[in-house]
């Protein structure tokens, strides 16, 4: 029997636990803020803006959120930024991505004060997150790290596999299980015999943005399999990058899609932001 790792329930759970936490900041007189800036009319972004705000108002976080026009150039963006670093009413600032071609979203994501970052995007949080000493972690690795222990799935001493190797996912994710005592092999589009690797993996986390790629074949017997995909199939349907109906009874584990990485991933984002807010 498969277990389905549940990450909607789990993300109801982070988050009335950290609705205590705003309401005893509040308490203290601090409001918990974070800003939210959107540049364009990016349709997908846009409703990943909504959902943050929703997730942020419902959590006690106030959430800002600033729509710019296409045209913003880059120097009004860093302004902006600036502007937000400097205030110390604000914990968290997140630009959303991908931004016009006129924005460098590199210069962007380090004009981000590293102790706002709550994406943990920022490359001095990328860099203390490979020295062991995260400050500021990228969501969706923090979230699946939530959703294993939450079902006592032990990650010291296991193969693990890591499929995708882009800054959001993959490779924080390799870096979070290197600290938690993981072997760790990172694979991508130019790997060789990737079956064969992947069928090593204990714990496989598939990151790799191909609708239903990852078939049985890729995939020992009991090995726990965690799907961050995020796919539309000819249908229209949501889909992950592995195929579900292969996995049942077939993996111990299976994080589902939807229901599974992807509420944990807004989840976290929240729980930083309040966590900057404590420290602040
Ligand atoms: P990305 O930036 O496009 O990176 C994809 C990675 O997969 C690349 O490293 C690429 O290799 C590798 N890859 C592509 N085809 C492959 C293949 N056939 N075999 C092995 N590796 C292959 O994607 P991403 O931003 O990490 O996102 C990946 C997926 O996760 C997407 O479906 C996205 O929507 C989803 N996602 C979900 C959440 C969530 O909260 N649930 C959050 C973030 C992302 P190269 O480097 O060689 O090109």
């Amino acid at each position: 029997m498969t277990v389905l790792l549940d990450g909607k329930k789990l993300a109801t759970t982070v988050r009335s636990k950290l609705k205590e936490r705003t309401a005893a900041l509040r308490a203290k007189g601090i409001i918990p803020r974070l800003v939210v800036i959107m540049v364009g009319d990016n349709s997908a972004s846009a409703v990943y803006v909504r959902n943050k705000k929703r997730a942020a108002t419902e959590v006690g976080i106030e959430a800002v959120d600033l729509h710019l026009p296409v045209t913003t150039s880059q120097d009004e963006l860093l302004a902006l930024i600036d502007q937000y670093n400097q205030d110390p009413k604000v914990h968290g600032i997140l630009v959303q991505l991908p931004l016009p071609q006129q924005i460098d979203e590199k210069v962007v994501t380090q004009a981000i004060s590293p102790l706002k970052d709550v994406d943990g995007f920022h490359p001095v949080n990328v860099g203390q997150l490979f020295m062991g000493t995260p400050q500021a972690l990228p969501c969706t690795p923090r979230g699946i790290m939530e959703l294993l222990a939450a079902y006592d799935i032990e990650v010291a001493g296991k193969n693990v596999v890591i499929m995708g190797r882009s800054n959001i996912v993959g490779r924080p994710m390799a870096a979070l299980m290197v600290n938690h005592d993981a072997t760790v092999t990172i694979t991508h589009s130019k790997t060789q015999n990737l079956a064969a690797i992947t069928r090593q993996a204990d714990i496989l986390v598939v990151a790799i943005g191909r609708g239903e790629f990852v078939t049985k074949d890729f995939v020992k017997p009991g090995a726990v399999v965690v799907d961050v995909g995020m796919n539309h199939n000819a249908e229209g349907k949501l889909v992950g990058d592995v195929k579900r109906d292969d996995m049942l009874d077939h993996a111990s584990y299976l994080t589902p899609v939807p229901g599974g990485v992807g509420p944990m991933t807004i989840a976290m984002l929240m729980q930083q932001t309040v966590e900057f807010a404590e420290r602040s």
